[in-house]
């Protein structure tokens, strides 16, 4: 068990801005809740043992040849591996094509007021840091994450419908106060969330707002 998540198991509030991360072992189940509705949290997966083998979105619509995240989702990796699985989904459908937002992406789509507004890439970095630092026995020798370990994430509750023909756009939310999702690993997972600050576009009903990560079975 790492020391960044608790003994018994998990149950914390993640603020909008805030992350976190942690390991999930196999069989074990993360729920994720949407506090107040209308919010986007990024989330990306990695195999506990093999950092290179992560979170594959385009593996993974491929796969399931759809594009929305739902009950029955398998989450695959880059190796073909299935990560974790979506045992459980209120809302109905999840983003995976949309990316994270970053303080360059802010630029470029609303303009430079937004450079310093804080982006869930932030996040990422930050929480890597943090598991780079814990104590060497926790990564059990494996190599730091960095920047070159972010790949194309999970928007979980966001809604990025595709159009009829083929765009994307972000639009409100299918998500509700008390809505959830959750995940069942299915071997060893390390699990990276961002609780997107975003307040340029209404991924987060322009009111970035906390959840719930529960953890179960573990
Ligand atoms: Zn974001």
């Amino acid at each position: 068990m790492s020391a960044l998540t608790t003994a018994a198991g998990l149950d914390l509030v993640v603020a909008a801005g805030d992350g976190w991360i942690g390991e999930v072992p196999a069989g074990g189940r993360l729920r994720i809740v949407d506090l107040h509705g209308n919010q986007a949290v990024d989330t990306l997966l990695y195999d506990a043992r093999d950092y290179a083998n992560r979170y594959s979105a385009m593996d993974t619509v491929r796969a399931q040849q759809a594009v929305y995240l739902s009950t029955g989702s398998r989450l695959l990796s880059t190796g073909g591996d299935v990560l974790a699985t979506i045992v459980d989904d209120t809302v109905g459908r999840h983003d995976t094509l949309g990316g994270a937002c970053s303080k360059e992406s802010n630029v470029v789509r609303y303009g430079d007021h937004t450079r310093h507004q804080h982006a869930c890439r932030t996040t990422f970095l930050r929480q890597l840091d943090r598991w780079n630092r814990a104590a060497p026995d926790d990564r059990q020798g494996r190599p730091p994450l960095t920047v070159r370990d972010l790949g194309h994430n999970i928007n979980f509750f966001m809604n990025v419908p595709v159009t009829v023909d083929g765009g994307l756009s972000f639009e409100d939310g299918l998500s509700a106060p008390g809505k959830y999702v959750e995940l069942r690993a299915e071997r060893d997972i390390l699990v990276l969330v961002s609780n997107c600050p975003q307040v340029n576009n209404p991924c987060n009903g322009y009111d970035p707002t906390p959840v719930r990560l529960i953890g179960a079975g573990w």
